[in-house]
């Protein structure tokens, strides 16, 4: 994520506080160490001018002395809690305003990212309608027509219920139905359809384990898959190969999805999860998206009592794990 001017300022102005208030509080101790000193030397003189002996000016400066000794010692360690709670005061509004800096790219990216996506739909919507209407076309070159209307609206449709979901998610409005299903059959029959219908420019191989029944809710469990597997095919290069497995380990159902494509780097790997969060910045970003997907994704993979980590695939690309319990 690219540092914004505005942030840079803000942090510049923040270090040059943070400098001047650690060169006041150097100087200001530093002049009570210096006043002690000098009241005790001027002490001693007048003690001396007073007429008393050298002996009892001795035994008063050596008495002088430890009270400095003291203050001195008083100082220092007040000085030092200051300096650690300076530090610490500092480090937390470093912490904050960096997560501020983050969350504002990330409203940014997603207004950026949603007018593209709400848009381009639109217009290529139209501009097929506006083809049919205008043109005599022949059957064929009609239908290839509508087809891509429908997949126009098919992905604002997606956009749209995305957003809807996300914001039921965050208003816990949302409840599941869960019942015992085959899930082996369900994902198995579920993908070859979405193979057809897509036509992938990757190899999607299944690799699913038979006869593992659990209960999901038909609605939403879908997603879970889908959002992982359209993932790896956005990022991942042409006659690459896509695996989708599911297995039973222990006692528990794993299913991944593992792709050879760009990959992710271990700093982003927790990042990926949040709310409109899009790896890289969006006014140079090529693929299509919002950041919503692996959200919705991990929650309702945690309503269906699971676990999704991201590991690195070998020797390129991701693989996203999901077990459930
Ligand atoms: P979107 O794909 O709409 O941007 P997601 O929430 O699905 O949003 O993903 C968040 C980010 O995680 C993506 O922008 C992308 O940078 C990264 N990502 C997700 N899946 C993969 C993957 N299989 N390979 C590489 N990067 C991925």
């Amino acid at each position: 994520m690219n540092s914004s001017p505005k942030k840079s300022k803000a942090l510049f102005w923040f270090y040059i506080l943070l400098v001047y208030v650690f060169l006041q509080f150097s100087w200001w101790t530093y002049s009570m160490f210096q006043l002690n000193t000098e009241s005790i030397r001027l002490k001693t003189e007048i003690n001396l001018l007073k007429g008393e002996t050298l002996e009892e000016v001795i035994q008063k400066g050596n008495e002088l002395n430890e009270k400095l000794h003291k203050r001195w010692v008083m100082i220092s360690s007040e000085g030092a809690v200051f300096i650690f709670l300076l530090l610490l005061g500092g480090y937390q509004i470093r912490k904050t305003l960096k997560k501020e800096t983050a969350l504002a790219q990330q409203q940014k990216n997603f207004l950026m990212s949603v007018t593209h996506e709400l848009k381009s739909p639109i217009a290529s919507t139209k501009l097929q309608l506006q083809t049919l209407q205008k043109h005599e076309l022949d059957r064929e070159k009609q239908k290839e027509i509508i087809a891509n209307a429908i997949s126009d609206t098919e992905r604002l449709n997606n956009l749209v219920e995305n957003i809807l979901f996300a914001s039921k998610i965050e208003n816990s409005i949302f409840s599941l139905h869960k019942e015992r299903y085959n899930l082996s059959e369900y994902i198995k029959e579920g993908m070859n359809q979405t193979i057809q219908s897509f036509n992938y420019k990757q190899r999607i191989v299944l690799n699913i384990e038979s006869e593992i029944f659990m209960n999901i809710d038909r609605t939403t469990f879908p997603s879970i898959i889908l959002n992982l597997v359209e993932n790896a095919v956005k990022y991942s290069q042409a006659d690459t190969t896509i695996t989708l497995s599911l297995k039973k380990l222990n006692d528990k159902i794993v299913l991944s999805v593992a792709d050879q494509g760009v990959g992710i780097s271990n700093e982003e790997k927790n990042n990926i999860f949040q709310k409109f969060y899009r790896v890289g910045n969006e006014e140079v970003r090529k693929t299509k998206g919002t950041g919503l997907g692996l959200f919705i994704t991990k929650y309702l993979v945690e309503e269906h009592n699971g676990v999704i980590v991201v590991k690195d695939n070998a020797p390129k690309g991701s693989v996203f794990e999901v077990t459930f319990s």
